[in-house]
């Protein structure tokens, strides 16, 4: 067979499966509306949750510093692509996040994937959530470490594994989201913190949904629960509304990590003026007390009303709403339909989300208006499912 023909083999099994992926492209600034193929959508697929991917003033900063200092680092972070800025930007996420120290990143997967491999190695335990992200789960697999995976969010499934595994090992570390990108549920951080405590593992959070979305000044779940996380963390390309992501702890955790993660090693650093702009960023997150309010009542809302509808709502605490369709071919129906009535939402399918789970993942953002819920809404509830539009999900 020739390689052409193998790729032509993969796609075709894809197609089938309603498994094939394509982008839709559109050409506005990323907004509550989009302009796709010269219609106007009501974006509600984004992780942009405070509205700030287009704010003025980030683009501001980013422009300054650009013309100002150029656009390329030229080099990686250990050679000759740190700038003050880069340093200025990370000790301002260390102060917003109360944290002794932060370490930037060119974007979450490059973090995650870094990170927990240069915190683990072969004589190491990781134990990791059943629903984390692909970067928490990659990066495991490239540390070597043993990696034991507990059921979704159940702290007595983690009490038993590490009861059973733990004293096998050198290391020990605990792997979760904090707010869960597709479920839109949390983990129980105090209780994996106590058995972090109990057995001598480090406690790893991802917060990259949470940060600037929950907590006081949208410090994130761990702060809104004063847990301390071992490993904290966070993207700059959700809630921030930049590019990239840190990681904040101790000043031993952010040195180690400069030496051993190899995605922040043997990479170029990511633009001097992208730290500029997460500077901007950070000052108007921590103030952005308005805008979450108006984010979780927006979430609220179309939360109750899908369900009124008769929508399979997934509950949790934020602006992330699954609507559990089932099969890969009834999300992407529905998402069409859902296109062709002006509200733009992404079905979520495998490998993304496990088999007979796929959903719609529903995000207001906090500048959506009402006039664009209630248009969105009008559109949802014309395709209810209990007028046999999609069929109900037994889960
Ligand atoms: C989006 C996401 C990442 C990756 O962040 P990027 O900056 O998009 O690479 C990591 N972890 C979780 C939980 C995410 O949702």
């Amino acid at each position: 067979m020739t390689f052409e023909a193998h790729l032509r083999r993969a796609l075709d099994a894809l197609t089938r499966d309603s498994l094939l992926r394509t982008p839709r492209v559109h050409e506005s600034a990323h907004a509550p509306e989009l302009l796709i193929q010269g219609a106007r959508l009501i974006n509600l697929c984004s992780n942009d949750y405070l509205g700030l991917a287009s704010d003025p003033a980030i683009a501001r900063a980013a422009s300054e510093a650009l013309l100002e200092h150029g656009l390329g680092a030229g080099a990686a972070r250990l050679v000759t692509g740190t700038h003050a800025l880069h340093r200025r930007a990370e000790a301002r996420l260390a102060r917003y996040t109360g944290k002794a120290s932060a370490l930037l990143f060119s974007t979450g997967y490059a973090a995650n994937l870094g990170a927990v491999q240069a915190l683990a190695s072969q004589d190491d335990v990781i134990f990791s959530d059943a629903l984390n992200h692909a970067s928490l789960i990659d990066g495991a697999r490239l540390s070597r470490a043993r990696v034991l995976v507990y059921r979704h969010a159940d702290p007595e499934h983690l009490a038993e594994l590490l009861a059973a595994h733990r004293a096998q090992h050198r290391g020990a570390l605990v792997l979760t989201e904090s707010l869960f990108s597709m479920d839109g549920d949390t983990a129980p951080l105090t209780e994996l913190r106590a058995l972090c405590d109990r057995y001598d593992a480090g406690l790893y959070v991802d917060e990259a949904h949470a940060i600037g979305v929950l907590g006081p000044s949208g410090r994130g779940l761990c702060a809104e629960l004063a847990v301390h996380a071992d490993v904290l963390m966070a993207g700059l390309g959700k809630a921030f509304g930049c590019s990239g992501a840190f990681i904040a702890g101790s000043t031993e955790l952010t040195t180690l990590l400069e030496n051993r993660a190899r995605s922040f090693v043997f990479s170029t650093a990511a633009p001097h003026a992208l730290a500029a702009a997460t500077i901007t960023a950070c000052d108007l997150v921590e103030q952005a007390d308005d805008r979450r309010a108006r984010l979780h009542m927006n979430a609220l809302q179309l939360r109750e009303q899908l369900t009124t509808f008769g929508y399979t709502i997934l509950p949790g605490p934020g602006p992330i709403i699954p609507a559990i369709v089932g099969s890969p071919e009834a999300v992407m129906t529905l998402s069409r339909s859902l296109f062709e009535r002006g509200v733009f939402v992404q079905g979520i399918r495998p490998p993304t989300v496990p088999a007979g789970t796929s959903r719609l993942r529903i995000t207001p953002i906090a500048t959506h208006s009402q006039a664009q819920l209630d248009r969105a809404l009008e559109a949802f509830a014309a395709l209810r499912p209990a007028d046999g539009s999609i069929p109900p999900f037994h889960g």
